[in-house]
């Protein structure tokens, strides 16, 4: 089956060599930009909305719901997508939801960033305190709820756009890469997972290893990718059983928690910015840059590696609110 589809992203993204790098690292390092989709300031989560957008349309939506921390990027995305085309966005949103046991000391209680984007877009936020995720979800099923009883027709959309149209949006997105050159390794951010299960689908079969560098410290995240790769698969019945094995996830580098900057994600940032006059985000993209630089350094991966980019460009600009005195 094949979804149905609104364009909102300019595709192909452009994919090229980081010449500097490459040289400083004894690596073929390529970079794929997805920070470059040309829709609200760019990231992976556009390519997921052309599909989940054009699915709230067929159900006869109104409203759109979902939820995220503050400064989520699909929110912001997502706000876009609802705003040009005549949706209502309604999100429950925390600073730094968390997994019971995963707290993280100090919430950055944030302003600004994607903050700041999703009011020019008018999302609706319902802006919560820290709590669980399951909090966050009980909540976010609250507000459908409230639509629900008002009679709006309700398109409930997981955290991250993480449904099979999510995923099959980068099982699409792999085929801009299917070409030359051949990669032997891709490294991209992971939260949801349907970017990387997308990509891992795609190119099962293909001699590209995926590695997703998990910028949440969530146990079962291995667990929804398998999930979300059966999904797919279920999808477009291909038959493409893709073994456990072969979604690769790594915790080495989430550092304090999800949402909170690591030290290596930061320098990893600055390396990549002053090599290449390229900027990283510090909650996704600088964390896995930071993971395939010291996987490089471990000779754990070599040859020609294609970082994805998957954008996260305004948390660059969120800071911290000055607690009240
Ligand atoms: C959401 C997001 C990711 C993770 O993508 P998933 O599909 O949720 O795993 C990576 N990078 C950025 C910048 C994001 O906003």
């Amino acid at each position: 089956m094949t979804p149905a589809r609104i364009p909102l992203v300019l595709l192909p993204t452009p994919m090229h060599r980081l010449n500097r790098l490459s040289a400083e690292l004894g690596i073929d390092l390529w970079i794929k930009r997805d920070d470059l989709t040309g829709f609200a300031m760019g990231g992976n989560k556009g390519r997921k909305l052309e599909y989940l957008i054009a699915d709230a349309i067929l159900q006869g939506a109104s409203v759109v719901v979902t939820c995220g921390a503050a400064q989520s990027n699909f929110v912001r995305q997502l706000g876009a997508a609802c705003a040009v085309r005549g949706l209502r966005c309604v999100a429950a949103v925390m600073d730094l939801p968390y997994e019971p046991g995963h707290e993280v000391a100090v919430a950055p209680n944030s302003v600004g960033g994607n903050l700041v984007l999703d009011q020019l877009l008018g999302v609706e936020l319902t802006h919560l305190p820290n709590g669980s995720w399951d909090d966050l979800f009980a909540a976010t099923e609250e507000l459908a709820l409230r639509e629900e009883a008002l009679g709006n027709v309700v398109y409930r959309i997981p955290i991250g756009g993480s449904s099979v149209l999510g995923a099959y949006a980068f099982f699409k997105a792999a085929e801009e890469i299917e070409s030359n050159p051949h990669f032997d390794v891709l490294v991209c951010a992971s939260s949801s997972g349907s970017t990387q299960v997308g990509l891992s689908y795609a190119l099962h079969g293909a001699q590209t290893q995926v590695i997703g560098v998990s910028c949440d410290p969530e146990p079962d995240l291995v667990e929804e990718l398998r999930r979300l790769a059966y999904d797919l698969d279920d999808m477009l019945e291909l038959d493409r059983r893709v073994a456990a094995e072969y979604l690769v996830l790594t915790y080495e580098f989430v550092g304090p928690g999800y949402g909170v900057p690591s030290e290596e994600g930061n320098q990893a940032i600055e390396i990549m910015a002053r090599a290449e006059g390229i900027f990283l985000d510090p909650i996704y993209t600088g964390k896995a840059f930071a993971g395939l630089l010291a996987m490089v350094k471990r000779n754990q991966i070599r040859g020609r590696i294609l970082l994805w980019h998957t954008g996260g460009l305004p948390a660059l600009f969120a800071t911290e609110a000055r607690l009240e005195d």
